[in-house]
């Protein structure tokens, strides 16, 4: 029989309705494919038996209703999941059962999918290479000791493997885009509040953004539908009417316009990559799109800026992992011995260095000076882009200024660790949907992405022009599975 694993999920849902297979025969598939995999690291938590009691269900039921008919789908492990462990890759959650849902997991259950499993990621979702998670590195699928990027590396280690069919996972700076850049995969990160926060472990709320992880723009799109939609749990989500991307995705882009920003030719990025984004450059020309120079002049304070912002927000947000009311307790003497000693135990290194910058930069004497002050350069980013969006339709980059990385290559020099975000934290901070897209390979094999930034909320309009990339790139993944 054909390897189901390959299929997209536009083409698992078909093959479900047209009863060409059963959700069970996808689900032993992808659990077979995952249980040979140990080596890549990629699951924290497997819920196989649960996946399977839920597809031999589906298929005695007999009705494919919904927009993820009997789809297992295996989501990031910052997604709160009602009765099964939730870790955000700490030590300091390793014991924590959700008693509720989070909504966006809660939508894809709607509409007919079930969880296969919780995937690693860096400790919450602070990280760029997968090397801060308390459960482990993550390793890429394109080469042994090579990092799938981070956040949400567990997520798109395990799309690109086949061991799920699509996934979700979170974006605060990047998280989403650069680990689909490295595996050769697609990741969108929605606009800021397409998709509600409720129950996703927080991080920096301000950024915070869930979206999805999949192998083709097709399934990005079916995905994104079935994870939008207005949230009255989520104060920052907006009542949006939610479009229904599938259908109306179209490779069909002829005049629209397309600026390529010109701070984003940063010194020392590879030829590599420069050749990639002309190669960009030329598949939209030939798609008829105009192409137009632009310039976003506060791009080079994005990164400072982020590393200000997203720090201070979870220093707050990480407030709450005291021992006393869930997670990892540790003993002491008394009540602040046993804090300190909960907190020195159950954050990693990357985690504590967060907390440290966060409480400083909010600190009295110290808050005007970085806190506000970031605060004030986020808007000029935001206007920039504003001001941009008045003359294009969607905007150009690269989406990570080198392919991936062999692991501990940038782990004790968190800066450069950091820079890897350089084209995508300005996405965030100005709250717009972005997307990266398979486009190529380096000298090395290894995969790069392109990124196209749409308005706040025209997720279409990136998604159309990324359908029109795709066509023209015919990127294949051929990864031979030398893990197994
Ligand atoms: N790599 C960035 C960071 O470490 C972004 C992480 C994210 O998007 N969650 O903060």
């Amino acid at each position: 029989m054909t390897d189901l694993t390959n299929f997209s999920i536009v083409d698992l849902v078909n093959g479900i309705k047209n009863k060409d297979f059963t959700s069970e025969e996808v689900t032993k598939s992808f659990i077979k494919n995952a249980e040979n995999s140990d080596k890549l690291n990629a699951y924290i938590t497997k819920c196989f038996d649960e996946a399977l009691v839920s597809a031999k269900n589906f298929d005695k039921k007999n009705i494919s209703k919904g927009l993820l008919p009997g789809i297992p789908i295996a989501v990031k492990d910052m997604f709160c999941t009602k009765d099964v462990k939730t870790t955000a890759g700490s030590k300091i959650l390793n014991n924590f059962l959700p008693t509720y849902e989070s909504t966006v997991t809660n939508k894809l259950w709607l509409e007919g999918a079930f969880l296969l499993g919780k995937l690693n990621c860096d400790e919450f979702a602070m990280g760029s290479s997968n090397e801060t998670s308390f459960f482990g590195n993550v390793t890429n699928p394109f080469g042994d000791k090579i990092v799938p990027g981070g956040s949400s590396g567990g997520s798109a280690s395990a799309l690109a493997a086949n061991l799920t069919p699509a996934t979700i996972g979170t974006d605060t700076g990047g998280s989403i885009r650069q680990p689909a850049s490295f595996t050769g995969t697609v990741g969108l990160k929605p606009t800021y509040g397409r998709c509600s926060r409720w129950g996703i472990v927080a991080f920096a709320s301000s950024l915070d953004q869930a979206g999805p992880l999949t192998k083709t723009v097709e399934d990005c799109a079916l995905l994104l539908h079935a994870m939008s939609g207005y949230d009255p749990k989520d104060s920052t989500s907006v009542n949006i009417k939610v479009n229904d991307f599938s259908s109306n995705l179209t490779e069909k882009v002829k005049d629209l316009t397309i600026g390529i920003p010109k701070e984003y030719r940063v010194e020392d990025m590879p030829t590599e990559i420069d050749k990639l984004w002309k190669k960009g450059i030329d598949f939209l020309k030939d798609a008829g799109v105009v192409i137009k120079d632009i310039s976003l002049p506060h791009t080079m304070y994005a990164l400072p800026t982020y590393y200000i912002v997203a720090p201070a927000e979870a220093s707050s947000n990480l407030a709450r992992y005291d021992g006393v009311k869930y997670g990892h307790r540790s003993k002491g003497n008394n009540l602040i011995e046993m804090y300190e000693n909960t907190r020195s135990e159950g954050f990693g290194d990357e985690v504590k260095r967060r907390i440290l910058i966060g409480t400083y930069v909010l600190s009295s004497g110290y808050y005007d000076a970085y806190y506000l002050k970031a605060q004030k350069v986020r808007k000029l980013i935001k206007e920039d882009f504003d001001k941009a969006f008045n003359n294009v339709d969607a905007i150009l980059t690269p989406s990570t200024p080198s392919s991936a990385f062999k692991m501990g290559e940038k782990k004790d020099d968190p800066v450069s660790m950091y820079l890897n975000d350089i084209f995508t934290v300005p996405v965030n901070l100005a709250g717009l949907p972005a997307i990266s897209i398979p486009s190529g390979y380096d000298k090395n094999n290894l995969p790069l992405g392109l990124q196209l930034i749409g308005r706040p909320f025209d997720e279409q309009m990136i998604l159309n022009l990324s359908l029109a990339l795709q066509k023209r790139m015919n990127f294949k993944r051929n990864i031979k599975a030398w893990w197994k």
